[in-house]
């Protein structure tokens, strides 16, 4: 987008330099380390805040008396971040202190979701054991699939089955879990039923009955698409491809109206068309993420981590979306 270099280049490093001078480390240490470990092939100063700021993140996480599950709302995102850290810095210590740390999250909760809850949960021991090995981790997340409520409830991926369902699909693709594999199946299925189309747009209400449109990815067309085109690589089942291809419609028209903010906002449209434009290959919806990325005015204190991690997947090959499971687990 940028005359002077690559399509997000000047705005990425623009918002490096922002997390670096404004280093948050109250509010949004988590997300912030998060961003600048995904930057770190980006920047030479980084690995030394990163240290920085895992050290910071680490001391808080084992301060914390009650331990919650949730990706965005307890620790797991902490922790999720963490783990990249110690990979990302070849740090043993840390290392050890993040996997003692992943080993404290609690699997069960009276919550499913991915945001408060254990799917949350259950999608972070899954990245400790991608980034550890450690074979607990895999009979943490066997619990948390034994436990995980699927009957119904919201849609959304941040509070409902989409986030549930992301869960018990990539558990099943690390597993081959058949019953899990159903379940996400499912759960896919539900989505699709429930989609409210607008032509070639599709979006959702909150859940079953409802009839208004929730907008964002906690709740809408982003987080749904993003389980949906998991689903279709999963699977090959061209339906999940159509209803995601309409999710990324509503997402592509709604971000006029959208705040910039990250969770019901239009940063985190921009990582759901990425994964849209990797998983098909479709160019069309990496220039929707341009677009809406050349037309963003600056994203608020928890958007901008979010942006810097989704730009640096534009201009670094092989980076992954933050605290979401991989589009072709292995
Ligand atoms: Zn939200």
């Amino acid at each position: 987008m940028h005359p002077e270099g690559a399509p997000g280049d000047r705005l990425l490093d623009d918002g490096i330099l922002q997390l670096l001078d404004g280093l948050n480390l109250r509010k949004h240490s988590a997300s912030v380390l998060g961003a600048l470990v995904a930057a770190m092939p980006r920047n030479e100063r980084l690995p030394a805040v990163v240290r920085t700021a895992a050290k910071y993140t680490a001391k808080r996480c084992e301060r914390e008396s009650m331990v919650l599950p949730g990706l965005h709302f307890g620790q797991s995102g902490a922790v999720w971040a963490l783990l990249d850290a110690a990979r990302a810095l070849a740090d043993p210590k840390l290392m050890a202190r993040a996997v003692k740390l992943a080993t404290e999250i609690p699997i069960v909760s009276t919550n499913p979701d991915v945001c408060d809850g254990s799917a949350g949960a259950g999608l972070t021991v899954l990245h400790a054991w991608r980034v550890t090995g450690d074979l607990q981790f895999l009979d943490r997340a066997a619990e948390c699939a034994r436990h995980q409520d699927t009957d119904q409830g919201k849609y959304g991926f941040g509070h409902g089955i989409a986030g549930i369902a992301a869960f018990l699909l990539d558990y099943a693709l690390v597993t081959d879990d058949k019953l899990c594999r159903i379940k996400a199946i499912r759960l896919a299925d539900a989505l699709c039923d429930g989609a409210m189309w607008d032509r070639t747009a599709a979006r959702w209400p909150s859940g079953p009955g409802e009839s208004i449109p929730l907008g964002g990815w906690c709740g809408d067309a982003a987080g749904v698409g993003s389980f949906l085109v998991r689903a279709w690589l999963a699977t090959g089942d061209e339906r999940y491809r159509k209803v995601a291809d309409a999710a990324a419609a509503a997402v592509r028209a709604d971000q006029w109206t959208m705040a910039t903010a990250s969770c019901h906002g239009v940063v985190e449209n921009v990582e759901f068309l990425l994964d849209m434009a990797e998983a098909t290959g479709d160019g069309r919806h990496r220039d929707w993420a341009l677009k809406t990325i050349g037309t963003l005015a600056w994203p608020d204190d928890a958007g901008l981590p979010v942006l810097v991690a989704a730009l640096v997947r534009m201009v670094v090959p092989g980076a992954q979306r933050l605290w979401m499971p991989p589009l072709r687990p292995s």
